[in-house]
């Protein structure tokens, strides 16, 4: 069965390929940069880095562009309480955000687009909906004409043929369950940062720095446009009626979402106190590769309870198939191939991939590596896996770490200091001290060899000695 995807659009399971050639175009909503984005938002993140991953595998080339929202609301008020400008202000938690998506691994696409350097994009979209008549003007404010668009409604599926003509809020936040015009662009108010357009001078609505990004870098029809679920009303359906409205085109052929996160069962929210950014995770000791773990194991269209106890057995599993990659790599075993151990090794694949096609089921992707995992461990023990299945297994590891990326451990500071270099040993540092232990040992320096063991393991280095030689990880 080939690839295929959940659509939101059309509420069906559908075979994917992109529309023109090899490579596939995708947009989804960044991050609003006026705080430290929090692990909710990093599942969203997290899954569309495993789609990008799973469509490279798929043999695809991505062109795939990013937001990020660098002028709102919020910003703008809390700038204005620090004294700074939305620039300084937006600048420590753009590199923030950044900071934290590659200490999870997260792939940089190809575009990253903050909304103030596209402005003259915005503008000139503005200006084709208003040409097509779209829009009305109130209070020095552009809005977008909901009436104008009769398919407004369509991501969602909600029935929107009550909606009042005019009515309208100036705020990018409002009630969900109220469906009315929105802003486009708002006037400007006291001395608040602002841009001077044939409209009038003001500050964009959030809505349509997407469509007016998305079509400038990747044209009017994209292949896929992801985000959270909770962006589907009304910001998804916002962008569709702006898009089609300008183009005459369907904006997006796929809508993938990822479902909510919930904290030990509970909303996530700061007055219940379970509010967590990466940042607050990592300082009480959770490794990123877990977290990653945590947050890929769960399928994105299900909910995800995210619990301590979950982060616990994350790094079990991700602890275990390092156990796995070190047996094999570093045990002697007898020469020749198996064939039945090979064949069971495609076989894993086979499954592997079977269940990521499945609209990136990574908990079925993740069930092959496991029972491949005990099924190996079985014919080591049993004899049964020779010296050549050990590439069997490193490339059963390799299609599985190309996804999941959890296998090379991070540098123990990785975990706090963000920007400062790593501390810990190197390999070579440590094969070099392994070496030095041996030449120790032959000595009969024992008071020596002792003395690396310890140091290595004071660094997060276990030794252990085994009858193959000597065995090393990183705790
Ligand atoms: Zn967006």
């Amino acid at each position: 069965m080939a690839l295929r995807f959940y659509n939101t659009l059309t509420q069906e399971v559908e075979p994917f390929q992109p529309l023109q050639g090899n490579t596939v175009r995708m947009y989804t909503c960044g991050p609003t940069v006026y705080n430290f984005v929090h692990i909710g938002n990093f599942r969203t993140f997290t899954f569309q880095d495993i789609l990008r991953r799973w469509l490279r595998y798929r043999g695809y080339e991505l062109d795939h562009v990013m937001n990020v929202t660098d002028v709102d609301d919020k910003i703008i008020v809390n700038a204005a309480k620090e004294n700074k400008s939305i620039e300084e202000y937006t600048a420590g938690f753009t590199k923030a955000f950044f900071e934290d998506a590659a200490a999870l691994r997260l792939e940089q696409p190809e575009h990253v687009a903050p909304a103030t350097k596209h402005i003259p994009e915005m503008v000139s979209a503005i200006q084709r909906l208003a040409e097509k008549g779209c829009t009305y003007t109130s209070d020095g404010s552009t809005y977008f004409r909901i009436s104008t668009f009769p398919q407004y409604g369509k991501l969602s599926h909600n029935d929107f043929s009550g909606i009042r003509s005019g009515a309208r809020v100036d705020v990018d936040e409002y009630d969900k369950a109220d469906a009315r015009d929105f802003v486009l662009w708002k006037g400007k108010r006291d001395d608040e940062p602002s841009w001077d357009t044939p409209f009038g001078a003001g500050r964009p609505g959030w809505h349509i720095e997407c469509s007016a990004m998305a079509m400038s870098y990747l044209g009017e029809t994209l292949d896929i446009h992801a985000g959270g679920v909770d962006l589907i009303f009304p910001h998804h359906e916002n962008e569709i009626a702006q898009s089609e409205s300008i183009s005459g085109k369907s904006f997006a052929r796929f809508w993938l979402h990822s479902e909510h996160l919930h904290i030990e069962s509970q909303k996530m929210s700061k007055s219940l106190g379970n509010f967590y950014t990466l940042r607050d995770l990592f300082e009480i000791g959770h490794a990123p590769e877990s977290i990653r773990y945590l947050l890929a194991s769960v399928p994105h269209r299900k909910k995800l309870n995210f619990t301590f106890e979950g982060l616990k057995a994350a790094a079990k599993s991700v602890e275990r198939l390092r156990d796995f990659e070190l047996r094999v790599t570093s045990t002697r075993f007898p020469a020749g191939r198996n064939q039945d151990v090979s064949e069971r090794s495609n076989e894993a694949i086979r499954q592997f991939e079977a269940g990521m096609d499945d609209d990136l089921n990574t908990a079925e992707a993740l069930a092959a590596i496991f029972e491949y995992v005990r099924a190996m461990n079985t014919a080591i023990d049993d004899g049964q896996f020779q010296e050549e299945n050990r590439w069997d297994a490193a490339r059963v590891l390799e299609v599985f770490d190309g996804v999941f990326d959890v296998l090379k451990p991070s540098a123990p500071n990785a975990l706090r200091g963000y920007g400062q270099a790593p501390s810990g040993p190197s390999d070579a540092e440590i094969e070099a001290l392994i070496e030095e232990r041996a030449q120790a040992k032959k000595a009969r320096n024992f008071a020596r060899s002792d003395e690396i063991r310890a140091s290595l393991l004071e660094q997060g280095v276990v030794l252990e000695d085994t009858k193959d030689g000597v065995r090393w990880k990183r705790k």
